[in-house]
């Protein structure tokens, strides 16, 4: 497989704070449609990897190459607009609003023709509204007040947040901390969804959710790639066994 071919290729990745390298020389390929899942001891830089993805941290060296256009010198917003979402771990949905506005300010501005075309523009909004809410499986609570959906349900919201600006790649970061059992279920039919039409980096510690969601798994340790593969091959790897699954 040439480079080209994947969505995105993060080569010799390297970000050191004040020397201490908490991304070290890191390489990883991501296939179109994949659902990767990112695990690993807590300190192994799983956010830190997402942080320097997205542009919130900037890389020290390497590249980061989302469907072959570098990333690593742009703005966080211009890397929005490239394709890639990012959901951080605590929910940052507007409580006091409903369900659909949350959905209407979350669909990006002013980067189309509309501008003078408002109704045209409204039609778009309100049809990519009802299609995120039914795959998020909020579209019986479109009226809901966002501060009053359970934990769960504001997690897929944010989710929908993202899906409303078309990202080609999305990442998450521990989607289903404090999801009841029934919760997870249903967020691992969401992700199976919601991978069909774009690439997703997911990190998570629960291992029964992993092995369902997971197309292949990476396992960070101290900065670096532990180990990659099926979940099979992974799970039995003595390596990741003694640093990771073990404890
Ligand atoms: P993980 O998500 O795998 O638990 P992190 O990416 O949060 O790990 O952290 C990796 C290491 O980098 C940790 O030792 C953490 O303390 C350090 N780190 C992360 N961000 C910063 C920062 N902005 N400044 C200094 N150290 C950081
Ligand atoms: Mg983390």
């Amino acid at each position: 497989m040439s480079n080209t071919d994947f969505v995105l290729a993060v080569e010799d990745l390297t970000v050191s704070f004040d020397g201490f390298k908490a991304i070290d020389k890191l390489t990883l390929y991501l296939e179109k449609g994949e659902l990767r899942v990112i695990i690993g001891p807590n300190g192994a830089g799983k956010t830190t990897l997402l942080d320097l993805i997205c542009g919130k941290t900037r890389a020290s060296a390497g590249s980061i190459k989302f469907k072959n256009q570098e990333m690593s010198r742009l703005a966080e917003h211009q890397i929005v607009r490239a394709g890639i979402g990012r959901k951080f771990q605590t929910p940052s949905i507007y409580e006091n609003l409903t369900v659909f506005k949350n959905l209407e300010v979350s669909f990006p501005r002013g980067r189309g023709v509309f501008g003078a075309l408002g109704f045209k523009c409204d039609q778009e909004v309100q049809a990519r509204i009802e299609a995120v809410s039914e795959e998020i499986g909020l579209a019986d609570q479109l009226e809901v007040e966002a501060g009053l959906l359970s934990h769960g349900q504001k997690q897929w919201l944010e989710i929908g947040m993202l899906l409303m600006q078309e990202p080609e790649l999305l990442m998450l970061d521990e989607p289903i901390a404090g999801m009841s059992v029934r919760e997870r279920e249903l967020t691992a039919e969401l992700l199976d969804r919601i991978c069909r039409n774009r690439s997703m980096i997911v990190i998570e510690h629960d291992m029964d959710f992993v092995k369902k969601i997971a197309h292949k798994v990476t396992v960070m340790h101290q900065g670096r790639i532990l180990a990659e593969g099926p979940m099979e091959s992974v799970q039995n790897d003595p390596r990741v066994i003694d640093v990771y699954l073990g404890h």
